[in-house]
């Protein structure tokens, strides 16, 4: 089977020298070869971050860190910022998990804005926002700094942020935002195939989650941070994608924070420019994600068909999500995809425009 370029919202493309490691030959996850791995990959993620947090590298998928994050965080009441699917998902696994919550619902395509934030934190007690900076569903980028700032107001307000599609792709200063935890998920931004999650824990969430009763083994934070501590892991972890996402951050540094996110969103610029002349984008323009494009099928194409088209040419791209199939398509331009790959799909594109 030949092998087609994802241009997809996760998993994305993976690069030859990132694939390579994922070949490393097998290691203990008691040996100190792992623990030096181990550190040097969670090292790499605090400077990335820019934070003094520790970052975790839990296995599993990123909907596990959504889980973790609430169940170690809400003991009164969480608030779930909604404006789209991945949004959405927090909010219903909030409640699964029996926390009370409350959605603050925007429009599909909107972004939060910090003052509905503060209205609905006076409204009631919360001891948690949730919030997805890069709604995948949408391709939102919501003012997560203005949102932080909202919520800091709230001093036993903490601010749990899913950063799935944005981090590695678009700047996220831990420290200065004051979250408590960020996470992310490798097969977006970081161009890692899944199985790992970046997850980063404040000191006070620790603090908080040791007063927590009844979190379960498997997603207390408690139980992972002492394994953190001695730079180990709770259980096996996914040590192929460590080596790969630990690669990868070298081939971030090596390029350049700056000049990393820079041709993300030099490759949005690109794909929006293209879109609005051809179709319409869907997402408020005011707060488009750098890392993927969410456009409005206007011309009433097959998004199916469409992708019929691209497999000849061995690349893929998204549809819409859930409800927005065929109404919307998604282009992801996140990882290590370089803007002229995205200059070819946009062209292929264009092919198929003219036929169809
Ligand atoms: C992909 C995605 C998730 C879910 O990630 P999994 O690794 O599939 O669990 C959550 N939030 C956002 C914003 C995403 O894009």
């Amino acid at each position: 089977m030949t092998h087609r370029k994802l241009f997809l919202p996760g998993p994305t493309e993976v690069d030859d020298r990132t694939l390579a490691a994922m070949a490393t030959p097998m290691i203990g996850h008691r040996s100190s070869e792992f623990r030096e791995l181990y550190r040097s990959t969670s090292e790499k993620l605090q400077e990335l971050l820019e934070t003094s947090s520790s970052v975790f590298v839990l296995t599993g998928s990123a909907t596990m860190a959504m889980e973790m994050a609430v169940r170690n965080a809400c003991q009164v009441r969480c608030l779930n910022l909604v404006c789209g699917a991945f949004s959405q998902r927090w909010h219903e696994i909030t409640r699964a998990c029996g926390i009370e919550a409350d959605r603050l619902d925007v429009d599909w395509g909107r972004a939060h804005t910090p003052e509905e934030v503060r209205r609905a934190l006076g409204e009631s007690t919360y001891d948690c926002v949730t919030v997805v900076y890069s709604e995948t569903s949408t391709g939102i980028l919501n003012p997560l700094e203005a949102i932080a700032e909202t919520v800091r107001e709230f001093p036993d307000t903490f601010l749990l942020v899913d950063a799935v599609s944005a981090m590695g792709g678009t700047k996220i200063s831990g420290d200065f935002l004051g979250v408590d935890v960020l996470f992310a998920g490798v097969q977006k931004a970081f161009g890692v195939p899944p199985g790992i999650v970046p997850c980063l824990v404040t000191p006070r969430l620790l603090e908080r989650s040791s007063a927590i009763a009844d979190k379960g083994y498997f997603l207390d934070f408690e139980v992972h941070a002492k394994a953190h501590s001695k730079w180990q892991t709770l259980s096996t972890p996914a040590i192929s994608q460590l080596y790969a996402l630990n690669v990868r951050l070298d081939q971030i540094f090596e390029e350049g924070l700056e000049a990393v996110y820079q041709r993300h969103q030099d490759m949005a610029n690109i794909t929006r420019t293209w879109a609005r002349e051809r179709f319409e984008l869907f997402t408020d323009p005011d707060y488009l994600s750098p890392t993927l494009t969410v456009i409005r099928n206007t011309r009433g194409i097959s998004v199916a068909g469409l992708n019929e088209y691209l497999a000849g040419k061995g690349v893929v791209l998204a549809n819409g999500y859930g409800s927005l199939k065929e109404k919307t398509f998604r282009i992801s331009h996140m990882g290590s995809v370089q803007p002229e790959e995205v200059e070819e799909l946009l062209g292929w594109i264009d092919e198929f425009l003219e036929k169809n």
